[in-house]
Protein backbone atom coordinates (compact mmCIF):
# COMPACT_ATOMS: atom_id res chain seq x y z
CA UNK A 1 0.00 0.00 0.00
CA UNK A 2 2.18 3.01 -1.25
CA UNK A 3 -0.27 5.66 -0.62
CA UNK A 4 -0.37 4.80 3.04
CA UNK A 5 3.27 4.91 3.01
CA UNK A 6 3.05 8.22 1.00
CA UNK A 7 0.79 9.47 3.98
CA UNK A 8 3.13 8.73 7.03
CA UNK A 9 5.92 10.24 5.18
CA UNK A 10 4.08 13.73 4.79
CA UNK A 11 2.89 13.32 8.99
CA UNK A 12 6.84 12.84 9.64
CA UNK A 13 8.25 15.34 7.54
CA UNK A 14 5.07 18.18 8.62
CA UNK A 15 6.19 17.20 12.34
CA UNK A 16 9.87 17.84 12.21
CA UNK A 17 9.26 21.07 10.18
CA UNK A 18 6.99 22.10 12.93
CA UNK A 19 9.88 21.14 15.94
CA UNK A 20 12.60 22.54 13.85
CA UNK A 21 10.63 25.76 13.60
CA UNK A 22 9.83 25.91 17.28
CA UNK A 23 13.67 25.33 18.31
CA UNK A 24 14.50 28.24 15.56
CA UNK A 25 11.62 30.50 17.48
CA UNK A 26 12.55 29.52 21.03
CA UNK A 27 16.35 30.51 20.08
CA UNK A 28 15.79 33.38 18.57
CA UNK A 29 13.52 34.35 21.64
CA UNK A 30 16.51 33.42 23.74
CA UNK A 31 18.71 35.57 21.59
CA UNK A 32 16.58 39.08 22.04
CA UNK A 33 16.24 38.59 25.62
CA UNK A 34 19.67 38.55 25.92
CA UNK A 35 20.39 41.56 24.23
CA UNK A 36 17.37 43.11 26.13
CA UNK A 37 19.27 41.86 29.76
CA UNK A 38 22.60 43.78 27.94
CA UNK A 39 20.78 46.89 27.50
CA UNK A 40 19.66 46.72 30.98
CA UNK A 41 23.13 46.33 32.59
CA UNK A 42 24.06 48.85 30.17
CA UNK A 43 21.28 51.68 31.67
CA UNK A 44 21.75 50.55 34.94
CA UNK A 45 25.74 51.35 34.46
CA UNK A 46 24.95 55.01 32.96
CA UNK A 47 22.31 55.49 35.84
CA UNK A 48 24.90 54.90 38.65
CA UNK A 49 27.35 56.67 37.03
CA UNK A 50 25.17 59.67 36.33
CA UNK A 51 23.69 59.36 40.01
CA UNK A 52 27.45 59.12 41.69
CA UNK A 53 27.67 62.41 39.94
CA UNK A 54 25.36 64.07 40.74
CA UNK A 55 25.43 62.93 44.52
CA UNK A 56 29.51 64.38 44.45
CA UNK A 57 28.26 67.67 42.99
CA UNK A 58 25.40 67.79 45.58
CA UNK A 59 27.80 66.84 48.63
CA UNK A 60 30.01 69.87 47.49
CA UNK A 61 27.59 72.16 47.62
CA UNK A 62 25.87 70.93 50.79
CA UNK A 63 29.47 71.49 52.09
CA UNK A 64 29.77 75.05 51.69
CA UNK A 65 26.31 75.00 52.88
CA UNK A 66 27.70 73.35 56.43
CA UNK A 67 31.08 75.62 56.32
CA UNK A 68 29.44 78.70 55.94
CA UNK A 69 26.08 77.82 58.93
CA UNK A 70 23.60 79.40 55.69
CA UNK A 71 21.90 78.08 53.13
CA UNK A 72 23.09 79.11 49.45
CA UNK A 73 22.75 82.62 49.37
CA UNK A 74 19.30 84.09 47.93
CA UNK A 75 21.13 87.34 46.53
CA UNK A 76 24.06 89.00 45.36
CA UNK A 77 24.48 89.07 49.07
CA UNK A 78 27.56 91.46 49.87
CA UNK A 79 29.10 89.20 52.29
CA UNK A 80 29.32 86.66 49.97
CA UNK A 81 32.46 87.55 47.84
CA UNK A 82 32.83 87.84 43.96
CA UNK A 83 35.36 84.93 43.62
CA UNK A 84 32.85 82.33 45.61
CA UNK A 85 29.67 83.44 43.84
CA UNK A 86 31.80 82.28 40.77
CA UNK A 87 33.11 79.16 41.95
CA UNK A 88 29.19 77.87 43.50
CA UNK A 89 27.86 79.27 40.23
CA UNK A 90 30.04 76.81 38.48
CA UNK A 91 28.70 74.24 40.92
CA UNK A 92 25.17 74.83 40.62
CA UNK A 93 25.88 74.81 36.83
CA UNK A 94 27.80 71.33 36.83
CA UNK A 95 25.06 69.88 39.13
CA UNK A 96 22.19 71.42 37.16
CA UNK A 97 23.78 69.81 33.93
CA UNK A 98 24.42 66.20 35.31
CA UNK A 99 20.34 65.97 36.52
CA UNK A 100 19.88 66.97 32.80
CA UNK A 101 21.42 63.91 31.76
CA UNK A 102 20.15 61.97 34.58
CA UNK A 103 16.49 63.64 33.43
CA UNK A 104 17.11 61.85 29.96
CA UNK A 105 17.55 58.50 30.99
CA UNK A 106 14.64 56.14 31.27
CA UNK A 107 13.57 56.54 34.71
CA UNK A 108 10.43 56.23 36.80
CA UNK A 109 7.45 59.45 36.85
CA UNK A 110 8.05 60.06 40.46
CA UNK A 111 11.78 60.32 40.17
CA UNK A 112 11.52 62.67 37.44
CA UNK A 113 9.08 64.97 39.25
CA UNK A 114 11.35 65.08 42.04
CA UNK A 115 14.56 66.20 39.72
CA UNK A 116 12.45 69.31 37.60
CA UNK A 117 11.88 71.57 40.91
CA UNK A 118 15.72 70.94 41.74
CA UNK A 119 16.69 71.79 38.06
CA UNK A 120 14.67 75.07 38.40
CA UNK A 121 16.30 76.50 41.53
CA UNK A 122 19.71 75.08 40.21
CA UNK A 123 18.66 77.52 37.34
CA UNK A 124 17.96 80.49 39.57
CA UNK A 125 21.10 80.28 41.16
CA UNK A 126 23.45 80.07 38.40
CA UNK A 127 21.64 83.83 37.51
CA UNK A 128 22.47 85.05 40.61
CA UNK A 129 25.94 84.08 40.63
CA UNK A 130 26.60 85.27 37.21
CA UNK A 131 24.96 88.54 38.05
CA UNK A 132 26.82 88.93 41.64
CA UNK A 133 30.46 88.55 39.40
CA UNK A 134 29.41 90.45 36.50
CA UNK A 135 31.18 93.93 36.40
CA UNK A 136 28.61 96.51 36.92
CA UNK A 137 26.08 94.11 37.06
CA UNK A 138 23.09 94.88 39.94
CA UNK A 139 23.98 93.07 43.12
CA UNK A 140 20.83 93.95 44.18
CA UNK A 141 17.86 92.11 42.44
CA UNK A 142 15.70 90.19 44.39
CA UNK A 143 15.05 86.89 44.37
CA UNK A 144 12.29 84.35 44.44
CA UNK A 145 12.28 82.20 47.55
CA UNK A 146 11.91 79.36 45.34
CA UNK A 147 15.51 80.03 44.19
CA UNK A 148 16.95 78.83 47.70
CA UNK A 149 18.13 75.26 47.60
CA UNK A 150 18.10 73.54 50.97
CA UNK A 151 20.62 70.86 52.42
CA UNK A 152 17.02 69.04 53.02
CA UNK A 153 16.03 69.12 49.49
CA UNK A 154 19.62 67.83 48.39
CA UNK A 155 19.59 65.27 50.85
CA UNK A 156 15.96 63.97 49.58
CA UNK A 157 17.39 64.26 46.24
CA UNK A 158 20.06 62.04 47.24
CA UNK A 159 17.55 59.38 49.27
CA UNK A 160 15.66 58.97 45.83
CA UNK A 161 18.67 58.25 43.61
CA UNK A 162 19.85 55.47 45.86
CA UNK A 163 16.58 54.09 45.18
CA UNK A 164 16.33 54.23 42.09
CA UNK A 165 20.03 53.31 41.31
CA UNK A 166 19.62 49.96 43.91
CA UNK A 167 16.21 49.19 41.81
CA UNK A 168 17.21 49.19 38.61
CA UNK A 169 20.32 47.31 39.42
CA UNK A 170 17.99 44.97 40.83
CA UNK A 171 15.66 44.63 38.01
CA UNK A 172 19.25 44.18 35.74
CA UNK A 173 19.78 41.79 38.34
CA UNK A 174 16.36 40.49 37.94
CA UNK A 175 17.03 39.99 33.96
CA UNK A 176 19.73 38.39 34.02
CA UNK A 177 18.86 35.63 36.12
CA UNK A 178 15.50 35.21 34.06
CA UNK A 179 17.85 35.12 30.51
CA UNK A 180 19.78 32.59 32.23
CA UNK A 181 17.09 30.57 33.16
CA UNK A 182 15.60 31.31 29.42
CA UNK A 183 18.93 30.05 27.53
CA UNK A 184 19.26 27.03 29.99
CA UNK A 185 15.70 26.37 28.72
CA UNK A 186 16.47 27.07 24.59
CA UNK A 187 19.53 25.25 24.82
CA UNK A 188 17.72 21.86 26.77
CA UNK A 189 15.08 22.68 24.46
CA UNK A 190 16.74 22.48 21.47
CA UNK A 191 18.50 19.71 22.24
CA UNK A 192 15.59 17.63 22.23
CA UNK A 193 14.14 19.39 19.40
CA UNK A 194 17.55 18.14 17.22
CA UNK A 195 16.97 14.48 18.99
CA UNK A 196 13.41 14.44 17.67
CA UNK A 197 14.39 16.05 14.73
CA UNK A 198 17.08 12.88 13.60
CA UNK A 199 14.77 10.41 15.36
CA UNK A 200 12.01 11.73 12.52
CA UNK A 201 14.74 11.89 10.03
CA UNK A 202 15.84 8.35 10.30
CA UNK A 203 11.86 7.51 10.59
CA UNK A 204 11.78 9.09 7.17
CA UNK A 205 14.41 6.40 5.51
CA UNK A 206 12.89 4.18 7.33
CA UNK A 207 9.53 4.95 5.83
CA UNK A 208 10.86 5.78 2.54
CA UNK A 209 12.87 2.38 2.34
CA UNK A 210 9.89 0.01 3.04
CA UNK A 211 7.65 1.90 0.57
CA UNK A 212 10.39 1.39 -2.19
CA UNK A 213 10.90 -2.22 -1.40
CA UNK A 214 7.31 -2.23 -1.28
CA UNK A 215 7.00 -1.39 -4.70
CA UNK A 216 9.71 -3.07 -5.67
CA UNK A 217 7.98 -6.24 -4.75
CA UNK A 218 4.89 -5.12 -6.80
CA UNK A 219 6.73 -4.53 -9.49
CA UNK A 220 8.23 -7.58 -9.63
CA UNK A 221 5.06 -9.42 -9.28
CA UNK A 222 3.36 -7.27 -11.94
CA UNK A 223 5.59 -7.77 -14.29
CA UNK A 224 5.36 -11.61 -13.41
CA UNK A 225 2.10 -11.82 -14.01
CA UNK A 226 2.19 -10.01 -16.97
CA UNK A 227 4.21 -12.75 -18.31
CA UNK A 228 2.86 -15.43 -16.82
CA UNK A 229 -0.30 -17.26 -18.08
CA UNK A 230 -3.53 -16.49 -15.43
CA UNK A 231 -4.72 -20.45 -16.06
CA UNK A 232 -1.89 -22.59 -15.88
CA UNK A 233 0.83 -20.28 -14.12
CA UNK A 234 3.56 -21.12 -16.72
CA UNK A 235 4.83 -18.90 -19.66
CA UNK A 236 2.42 -16.96 -21.06
CA UNK A 237 2.13 -16.30 -25.19
CA UNK A 238 4.37 -12.76 -24.94
CA UNK A 239 7.03 -14.51 -23.34
CA UNK A 240 7.10 -17.33 -25.79
CA UNK A 241 6.76 -14.29 -28.19
CA UNK A 242 10.31 -12.52 -26.56
CA UNK A 243 12.13 -15.48 -26.43
CA UNK A 244 12.01 -17.03 -29.58
CA UNK A 245 14.10 -13.81 -31.03
CA UNK A 246 16.68 -14.36 -28.48
CA UNK A 247 16.59 -18.34 -28.29
CA UNK A 248 17.31 -17.94 -32.38
CA UNK A 249 20.47 -15.28 -31.60
CA UNK A 250 21.84 -17.64 -29.61
CA UNK A 251 21.49 -20.69 -31.47
CA UNK A 252 22.95 -18.73 -34.31
CA UNK A 253 25.85 -17.68 -32.14
CA UNK A 254 26.47 -21.11 -30.79
CA UNK A 255 25.86 -23.47 -33.32
CA UNK A 256 23.44 -25.79 -31.01
CA UNK A 257 20.50 -27.06 -32.20
CA UNK A 258 17.34 -25.01 -31.61
CA UNK A 259 14.18 -27.49 -31.38
CA UNK A 260 10.47 -26.06 -31.06
CA UNK A 261 7.73 -28.54 -29.95
CA UNK A 262 3.94 -27.64 -30.52
CA UNK A 263 1.79 -29.72 -28.07
CA UNK A 264 -2.38 -29.97 -28.64
CA UNK A 265 -4.44 -31.75 -26.03
CA UNK A 266 -6.36 -34.61 -28.08
CA UNK A 267 -10.19 -34.30 -28.35
CA UNK A 268 -10.29 -31.66 -25.30
CA UNK A 269 -13.42 -29.97 -26.68
CA UNK A 270 -15.56 -33.86 -25.41
CA UNK A 271 -13.28 -33.75 -22.08
CA UNK A 272 -15.09 -30.49 -21.41
CA UNK A 273 -18.09 -31.21 -22.44
CA UNK A 274 -18.09 -34.75 -20.20
CA UNK A 275 -15.93 -33.17 -17.11
CA UNK A 276 -17.06 -29.73 -17.35
CA UNK A 277 -15.21 -26.56 -17.67
CA UNK A 278 -13.90 -26.16 -14.55
CA UNK A 279 -12.55 -29.59 -15.05
CA UNK A 280 -10.90 -29.19 -18.42
CA UNK A 281 -9.44 -25.63 -16.21
CA UNK A 282 -8.10 -27.99 -13.29
CA UNK A 283 -6.29 -30.20 -16.72
CA UNK A 284 -4.74 -28.03 -18.37
CA UNK A 285 -3.37 -26.82 -14.51
CA UNK A 286 -2.28 -30.05 -13.43
CA UNK A 287 -0.46 -30.79 -17.18
CA UNK A 288 1.51 -27.87 -17.53
CA UNK A 289 2.60 -27.98 -14.01
CA UNK A 290 3.56 -31.84 -13.95
CA UNK A 291 4.93 -30.81 -17.62
CA UNK A 292 6.83 -27.80 -16.24
CA UNK A 293 8.76 -30.13 -13.44
CA UNK A 294 10.56 -32.25 -16.68
CA UNK A 295 12.19 -28.86 -18.01
CA UNK A 296 15.64 -28.05 -18.01
CA UNK A 297 15.85 -24.34 -16.35
CA UNK A 298 17.22 -23.40 -19.95
CA UNK A 299 13.97 -24.96 -21.47
CA UNK A 300 10.71 -22.91 -22.15
CA UNK A 301 7.08 -24.48 -21.53
CA UNK A 302 4.54 -21.85 -23.14
CA UNK A 303 1.21 -21.73 -23.35
CA UNK A 304 0.41 -21.10 -26.65
CA UNK A 305 -3.57 -20.53 -26.26
CA UNK A 306 -6.30 -22.90 -25.71
CA UNK A 307 -5.13 -26.62 -24.61
CA UNK A 308 -2.20 -25.58 -26.87
CA UNK A 309 1.37 -25.76 -25.05
CA UNK A 310 4.47 -24.47 -26.56
CA UNK A 311 8.25 -25.88 -25.63
CA UNK A 312 11.06 -23.97 -26.79
CA UNK A 313 14.52 -26.58 -25.98
CA UNK A 314 17.68 -24.88 -26.73
CA UNK A 315 20.58 -27.05 -27.48
CA UNK A 316 18.39 -30.18 -27.84
CA UNK A 317 18.05 -32.51 -31.30
CA UNK A 318 14.90 -33.37 -32.55
CA UNK A 319 15.10 -36.77 -31.16
CA UNK A 320 15.31 -35.86 -27.33
CA UNK A 321 12.59 -33.14 -28.21
CA UNK A 322 10.46 -36.71 -29.49
CA UNK A 323 12.02 -38.32 -26.04
CA UNK A 324 11.30 -35.57 -23.63
CA UNK A 325 7.77 -35.47 -24.86
CA UNK A 326 7.43 -39.64 -24.23
CA UNK A 327 8.52 -38.82 -20.82
CA UNK A 328 5.91 -35.66 -21.06
CA UNK A 329 2.70 -38.46 -21.71
CA UNK A 330 2.17 -40.55 -18.12
CA UNK A 331 2.47 -36.85 -16.51
CA UNK A 332 -0.42 -35.45 -17.98
CA UNK A 333 -3.64 -36.08 -15.19
CA UNK A 334 -6.38 -37.63 -15.67
CA UNK A 335 -4.40 -40.30 -18.67
CA UNK A 336 -5.30 -37.19 -21.15
CA UNK A 337 -3.36 -37.91 -24.32
CA UNK A 338 -1.89 -34.73 -26.70
CA UNK A 339 -0.19 -34.71 -29.91
CA UNK A 340 2.89 -33.59 -30.36
CA UNK A 341 5.00 -31.71 -33.78
CA UNK A 342 8.73 -31.68 -33.11
CA UNK A 343 10.87 -28.89 -35.62
CA UNK A 344 14.26 -28.50 -35.48
CA UNK A 345 15.46 -25.30 -36.48
CA UNK A 346 17.37 -24.92 -39.85
CA UNK A 347 20.04 -22.39 -39.67
CA UNK A 348 18.81 -20.90 -43.24
CA UNK A 349 14.89 -20.78 -42.33
CA UNK A 350 13.01 -17.41 -40.84
CA UNK A 351 11.99 -18.24 -37.52
CA UNK A 352 8.24 -17.70 -38.34
CA UNK A 353 8.99 -20.98 -40.54
CA UNK A 354 10.24 -23.37 -37.49
CA UNK A 355 6.78 -22.54 -36.37
CA UNK A 356 4.18 -23.68 -39.12
CA UNK A 357 6.74 -26.75 -39.49
CA UNK A 358 6.28 -27.69 -35.99
CA UNK A 359 2.21 -27.24 -36.58
CA UNK A 360 2.40 -28.74 -39.47
CA UNK A 361 4.28 -31.71 -37.63
CA UNK A 362 1.22 -31.30 -34.80
CA UNK A 363 -1.61 -31.68 -37.27
CA UNK A 364 0.06 -34.89 -38.88
CA UNK A 365 0.25 -36.17 -35.64
CA UNK A 366 -3.53 -35.64 -35.56
CA UNK A 367 -4.47 -37.46 -38.50
CA UNK A 368 -1.94 -39.87 -38.03
CA UNK A 369 -4.36 -40.84 -34.79
CA UNK A 370 -3.66 -38.42 -32.34
CA UNK A 371 -1.26 -39.53 -28.85
CA UNK A 372 1.77 -39.55 -31.01
CA UNK A 373 4.56 -37.03 -31.77
CA UNK A 374 5.46 -36.50 -35.57
CA UNK A 375 9.37 -35.25 -36.23
CA UNK A 376 9.20 -32.76 -38.84
CA UNK A 377 11.09 -33.61 -42.38
CA UNK A 378 10.20 -37.21 -41.59
CA UNK A 379 6.64 -37.54 -42.59
CA UNK A 380 7.33 -38.88 -45.72
CA UNK A 381 7.88 -41.79 -43.46
CA UNK A 382 5.63 -41.71 -41.42
CA UNK A 383 2.47 -40.62 -42.91
CA UNK A 384 3.22 -42.66 -46.45
CA UNK A 385 2.05 -46.21 -45.33
CA UNK A 386 -1.00 -43.82 -44.17
CA UNK A 387 -1.68 -41.78 -47.16
CA UNK A 388 -1.43 -45.19 -49.50
CA UNK A 389 -4.07 -46.91 -47.17
CA UNK A 390 -6.14 -44.26 -47.66
CA UNK A 391 -6.18 -43.98 -51.82
CA UNK A 392 -6.38 -47.65 -51.67
P1 LIG B 1 -8.46 -32.20 -31.20
O1 LIG B 1 -8.04 -33.53 -30.69
O2 LIG B 1 -8.65 -32.17 -32.66
O3 LIG B 1 -7.52 -31.17 -30.75
O4 LIG B 1 -9.87 -31.93 -30.54
P2 LIG B 1 -10.20 -30.80 -29.53
O5 LIG B 1 -11.54 -30.99 -29.04
O6 LIG B 1 -9.14 -30.75 -28.48
O7 LIG B 1 -10.03 -29.51 -30.41
P3 LIG B 1 -10.96 -28.29 -30.61
O8 LIG B 1 -10.10 -27.22 -31.21
O9 LIG B 1 -12.13 -28.73 -31.34
O10 LIG B 1 -11.38 -27.86 -29.18
C1 LIG B 1 -10.51 -27.25 -28.27
C2 LIG B 1 -11.22 -27.17 -27.00
O11 LIG B 1 -10.39 -26.79 -25.94
C3 LIG B 1 -12.33 -26.18 -27.07
C4 LIG B 1 -12.41 -25.62 -25.69
O12 LIG B 1 -13.54 -26.08 -25.03
C5 LIG B 1 -11.22 -26.17 -25.00
N1 LIG B 1 -10.50 -25.11 -24.34
C6 LIG B 1 -9.72 -24.15 -24.90
N2 LIG B 1 -9.24 -23.33 -23.94
C7 LIG B 1 -9.75 -23.78 -22.76
C8 LIG B 1 -9.64 -23.34 -21.41
O13 LIG B 1 -8.97 -22.38 -21.11
N3 LIG B 1 -10.29 -24.04 -20.46
C9 LIG B 1 -11.06 -25.12 -20.75
N4 LIG B 1 -11.68 -25.77 -19.78
N5 LIG B 1 -11.18 -25.55 -22.02
C10 LIG B 1 -10.54 -24.89 -23.01
MG1 LIG C 1 -6.44 -27.05 -30.33
MG1 LIG D 1 -7.13 -30.33 -29.04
Amino acid sequence: RPETGLARQAWVVLLAGALMAGGVVLALRALSFDSEVHRRYEYALTLSQAALEVQQTSADLRAWQARNGRELPRTADPSVSASEFAALGQLAGYLRRRLERLAELEMPADHHAKLAPLQQTLLGFERIARQATEPGGSGSEPSRASLVASSAEFDSLEHSLTELVSSTHARAAASARQAEGLSDTARVALIAFSATALLLALTLIGLTLRTLRANNALLDRMSQLAQEDGLTGIANRRTLDETLPVEFARARRSGQPLTLVMMDLDHFKRYNDRRGHAAGDALLRGAAQAWLKQMRPTDLLARYGGEEFTLVLPACTADQAAQLVDRLRPLTPDRQTFSAGVATWEATEPPTELLQRADRALSLAKKGGRNRTMIAGRELQATLPLEIAATS
